[in-house]
């Protein structure tokens, strides 16, 4: 099912609602359409309008505490836009930085998007005793990337271009 993204008055993303809910928002003139999808209209009370796929509050949300992202191995991929930290060719596995057998944790600065073959052959080893070299800084996502990030894994045509990309520090 589709969601749709709630970004605060600030343009920051909060969170995704369903159709259902984002529609009665706007009827309520609580939030206001920032992007719609122009082929899939709505039908309600006679009128046809475009289905919202970002929806900003009128008012800004306080938002008191900062939850972090929860990892995940689909996360790790899409972080990474499913390329190798190795070689930069499309990846399908995620990578241990430090290989859990010497303690390494499932956490987003440990893993990394990579290929198939170069995880395989730097099978249980750190990228310094494999002789490896990481292309990119593992990084962790805001709650908010990663809302974006798993909108943008199912839909991402939809999101509009400002919206596509989380900032990385
Ligand atoms: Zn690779």
């Amino acid at each position: 099912m589709r969601r749709t993204l709630v970004l605060n008055a600030s343009f920051e993303p909060l969170s995704a609602v369903s159709l259902h809910r984002a529609v009665v928002l706007v009827m309520q003139q609580k939030a206001v359409v920032e992007q719609a999808d122009p082929s899939r209209l709505l039908r309600s009370a006679g009128v046809a309008v475009p289905v919202p796929r970002v929806v900003r509050l009128c008012r800004y949300v306080k938002v008191p505490y900062k939850q972090r992202a929860p990892w995940s191995r689909r996360g790790v991929l899409v972080r990474d836009g499913f390329r190798c930290g190795y070689c930069g060719r499309r990846a399908s596995t995620v990578d241990h930085i430090v290989p859990r057998s010497h303690g390494g944790e499932d956490s987003w600065l440990n893993t990394v998007a990579a290929c198939g073959e170069d995880n395989h052959r730097k099978a249980d080893r750190t990228p310094a005793q494999a002789g490896m070299s990481l292309l990119v800084k593992p990084f962790e996502p805001t709650p908010g990337d990663a809302l974006l990030l798993g909108l943008e894994s199912r839909d991402g045509a939809a999101l509009p271009e400002w919206l596509r990309r989380p900032a990385v520090a």
